[in-house]
């Protein structure tokens, strides 16, 4: 039995440690803040339970990982129905795609040219290598100038011929509009829109897994953040505000950035510059608190047009039915932007306010709002830029070289994957920790390989 050390108690952490313990490690997880969960968490906004952005448990989520969640949540986990909006040129599209709404709402004007876009793919080549060149091979122009580039544009804060088609391979997964097609025949035509969530919000997944591994024996160290890794031959010493602590092998999901701060001996200049130069775009969360029962009947809102901050709009009761307050309902306001811009250091009454303002200019109700808040997430969307390719590969060469500190999960790995993705990583980290407490190369490089073909759900 060895100890083994799991650095930030975010769901990759989290699964990670039980699946550690369960394969007769000891295990220690180190976590900065004073709850589990990371994005994933949930918490109150005027006693309703909310999360830190629109999250739903998709149906891709791999059997092994659903049987888990199923097991640990029992009847609170609910099946739904999704029933979303995407808001083009002025008309509401439900999201995810419907033929028949599509032929109802799409402008005409966007149907023609979309359609003819399609037709005319045989004759598109693609000799540059961009997400947007790529999304405009494959889906046409018409939806690279109405969808997909505003969004990245808003999303990634760069031009999207600028980011490589390691985005277009990870987000889109749609290869032609006829994919896009036969995928809104079946939605329209059977029950595939569901999405699986927790009656208490989704950090119910997290909080679950946690009891979980503590059940088992794992030690949850809170308000942990880890300041040092002073890395030997044999072990590894963890260095927090509280004190430091052995291990054998560490398993690190928090930010690639902190790692190397933390490293000692730190990686080489190379490595450490490459970390540095890539650039992830933060987020705003405002939460806006209005004085009735519902809003809209619908999940969630999605704002393609860079005339609008925000990105995306979801209120919490309609993604579950839970023991939710009655006279009030909680809009959570999606808002990418750069950590440290004017619109990062705004206050609430003026967040709240813009909010409002690309509420009114979608057409939708006034929220009349009684009260707001805000949360700050620094490191949401890994951007891949074609500056920054060659240091990925330094930064991939190094991360695989790793023997007694393994970096995954979402900022570990700097990959923008779901829940179910993350979870997959740490329960394969766990699983390549072998008797002596040491990771097995070869298995972990072959893990790592698997995940570079994660494509993420919307
Ligand atoms: C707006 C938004 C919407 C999303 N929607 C979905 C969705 O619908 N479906 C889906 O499947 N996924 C969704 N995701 C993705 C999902 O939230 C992530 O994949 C998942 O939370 C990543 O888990 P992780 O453990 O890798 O990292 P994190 O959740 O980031 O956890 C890392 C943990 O490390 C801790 N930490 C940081 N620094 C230190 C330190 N120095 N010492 C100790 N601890 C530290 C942090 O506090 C955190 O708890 C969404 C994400 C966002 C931001």
């Amino acid at each position: 039995m060895s100890e083994i050390a799991i650095l930030g108690g975010g769901p990759a952490g989290l699964i990670a440690a039980l699946r550690a313990r369960q394969r007769g490690h000891n295990v220690t997880v180190f976590e900065a803040s004073s709850v589990v969960g990371g994005m994933a968490s949930s918490f109150e906004v005027a006693g309703q339970r909310v999360d830190l952005g629109s999250h739903r448990l998709h149906p891709a989520t791999d059997p092994e990982t659903l049987s888990l969640i199923r097991s640990l949540l029992g009847v609170d986990l609910q099946e739904r129905r999704r029933n979303g909006r995407i808001r083009l040129r002025d008309r509401w599209i439900a999201f995810p795609l419907q033929t028949k709404d599509m032929l109802r709402n799409l402008p005409l004007s966007f149907s023609s040219k979309a359609a003819f876009d399609t037709l005319a793919k045989p004759f598109r080549s693609n000799s540059n290598k961009d997400f947007e060149s790529e999304i405009r091979h494959r889906l046409g122009p018409t939806v690279v100038n109405e969808f997909y580039g505003p969004y990245s544009r808003k999303l990634y804060g760069v031009e999207p011929s600028q980011l490589t088609t390691e985005l277009s391979d990870r987000r889109v997964s749609a290869s032609s509009a006829w994919t896009v097609l036969r995928n809104a025949v079946r939605t329209s035509q059977s029950d595939t829109r569901i999405f699986f969530y927790p009656k208490r919000g989704y950090g119910q997944i997290a909080e679950t897994l946690a009891d979980a591994a503590v059940a088992e024996g794992v030690e949850i160290r809170l308000h942990s953040a880890v300041e040092q890794l002073v890395v030997g031959d044999a072990d590894v010493q963890i260095v927090t505000s509280s004190g430091s602590t052995d291990a054998r092998t560490v398993l690190s999901s928090i930010p690639l950035t902190s790692l190397a701060n933390a490293l000692d001996p730190p990686p080489s200049p190379a490595v450490r510059q490459a970390i540095a130069d890539q650039r992830t775009r933060g987020m705003l969360l405002v939460y806006l608190v209005v004085p009735r029962t519902q809003y809209t009947p619908f999940d969630a809102h999605y704002f393609p047009s860079t005339e609008l901050s925000t990105a995306r709009l979801s209120e919490s009761k309609n993604y579950r039915s839970g023991d939710d307050p009655e006279e009030i309902s909680v809009l959570c306001a999606e808002i990418p932007c750069w950590v440290g811009s004017e619109l990062w250091n705004a206050d609430i009454e003026t967040l709240s306010d813009i909010v409002e303002e690309d509420l009114a200019r979608a057409g939708l109700p006034v929220t009349d709002r009684v009260h707001g808040e805000v949360r700050y997430l620094p490191s949401v969307y890994p951007v891949y830029e074609h500056s920054t390719l060659q240091d990925r590969v330094t930064i991939d060469n190094w991360a695989r070289k790793a023997t007694r500190v393994v970096t995954l999960g979402r900022q570990g790995l700097g990959v923008p994957d779901n829940l179910h993705h993350v979870l997959a990583m740490g329960a394969k980290a766990a699983s390549a920790i072998g008797p002596s407490g040491d990771i097995d190369q070869s298995a972990w490089q072959d893990s790592l390989d698997d995940f570079a073909s994660h494509v993420v759900q919307d």
